[in-house]
């Protein structure tokens, strides 16, 4: 049996009609670049997220960066982040001219330690940027009160968090801007590129409306320095629709996070994720861990099933922050997330049976690892 870790496809078969109808629609409007489709996507988008605003972008990259530059953090600042994450969270950081100071990730969910964030503040610090990564939401209570205590901006990257729930509220409800991308992939993805900001903020909102569009108050009025980050208005109108079928499609994830997890529970060599007590977590991504990645990932290659690793080097230990001067073993719960961390297949449209069979590999492979000369310890206990 095949198991892709992701079929786009499979999700976009039932909805196709509608994505047609949409996608023409923009093509007979005669608006390509903004305009009334992104509006409209803008005002569900808000009223979905449980805030007044949402401004549509070109990508979750530029929603942080065009956040970051809103808020006028640039030189000479530090922002604070997760390093268990992708790239681009750091990357639009230092995009705007600021620093990235990471602080170590919890070691059960994986989302940025409020105790470790604040002991990583010091007079030069502007914001945090807590990640919800996978899907599961950070500790946003404990976080916003350091935020207040110490009068600093509080912007979430919910770039993998679509739907997410902190306490019962969309996490964009919380703190000053929540910044999301729409990539594919995403539990809301686009046929392309596209991102938003989401923000109770007026001020802010418009300044990341006038920074998307070239700084232009209007048509070739520039009253600041922006970029062209403006929302496709094809993205904007696939969205729209595919925005109505996200609750169903993070319910199917749920449920099958919930099919692995009794599955997988329990077995000796393998930590399944945990969904945090606070959290409505949307299981972009199922991770489990397990100290022998290699050999797991290869077993389940030749049972047809397809792995992902997010991330295989935290973003502190990547080459291009060579210059920020940290040592293996800064971050350790992060550095073992990173050897350790397999994304099992995750998407709506898998099958019971296709996440049986994944179960049933696992258990099988860890059986054979197991009775065999490499046998898959117990992952090492996390630090801290
Ligand atoms: C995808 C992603 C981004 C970047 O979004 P793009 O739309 O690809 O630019 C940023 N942060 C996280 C955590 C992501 O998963």
């Amino acid at each position: 049996m095949k198991v892709p870790f992701l079929d786009l496809r499979a999700h976009h078969g039932p909805i196709l009609e509608q994505l047609t109808a949409a996608v023409h629609k923009v093509i007979s409007s005669n608006h390509f670049a903004g305009g009334p489709v992104v509006e409209e996507f803008e005002e569900d988008f808000a009223a979905y997220c449980g805030a007044p605003h949402a401004i549509g972008v070109g990508s979750g990259t530029e929603a942080l960066w065009l956040t970051l530059l809103a808020l006028d953090i640039g030189p000479g600042d530090e922002v604070i982040t997760s390093p268990n994450t992708f790239m681009a969270t750091a990357e639009a950081i230092t995009y705007c001219g600021a620093k990235p100071v990471f602080a170590d990730v919890d070691s059960v969910n994986y989302t940025i330690n409020p105790e470790k964030l604040e002991r990583a503040i010091t007079p030069r610090t502007k914001a945090v940027i807590p990640v919800h990564i996978f899907g599961q939401p950070a500790d946003l209570g404990p976080i916003q009160e350091i935020t207040r205590k110490h009068g600093l901006l509080l912007i979430s990257d919910a770039c993998q968090a679509h739907g997410a729930k902190y306490r019962n509220q969309p996490v964009a409800a919380i703190g000053d801007a929540t910044c999301f991308s729409f990539y594919p992939g995403k539990n809301l993805g686009a046929f392309g590129e596209a991102g938003a900001v989401v923000t109770s903020h007026q001020k802010l909102q418009e300044k990341i409306r006038i920074l998307r569009d070239h700084g232009q108050v209007r048509k070739y009025h520039h009253s600041m320095i922006g970029w062209n980050c403006r929302m496709d208005a094809i993205q904007a109108a696939v969205l729209k629709v595919k925005l109505t079928h996200l609750d169903q499609a993070n319910q199917s994830r749920r449920s099958h996070a919930q099919q692995y997890n009794e599955g997988l529970g329990g077995l000796e060599g393998i930590i399944t994720p945990v969904e945090a007590e606070y959290a409505h977590h949307v299981y972009h991504i199922y991770a489990i861990r397990t100290s022998q990645r290699e050999e797991l990932i290869s077993f389940l290659r030749n049972c047809g099933i397809e792995c992902g690793i997010h991330y295989p080097v935290a973003v502190h230990q990547q080459e291009a922050y060579r210059q920020l001067g940290y040592q293996p073993g800064d971050f350790p719960v992060a550095e073992q997330c990173a050897r350790e961390f397999i994304s099992l297949p995750m998407f709506p449209e898998l099958t019971r049976g296709q996440i049986a069979h994944v179960v049933n590999s696992i258990q099988d492979a860890m059986a054979v690892v197991d009775g065999g000369a490499q046998r898959v310890s117990q992952p090492v206990p996390m630090p801290g």
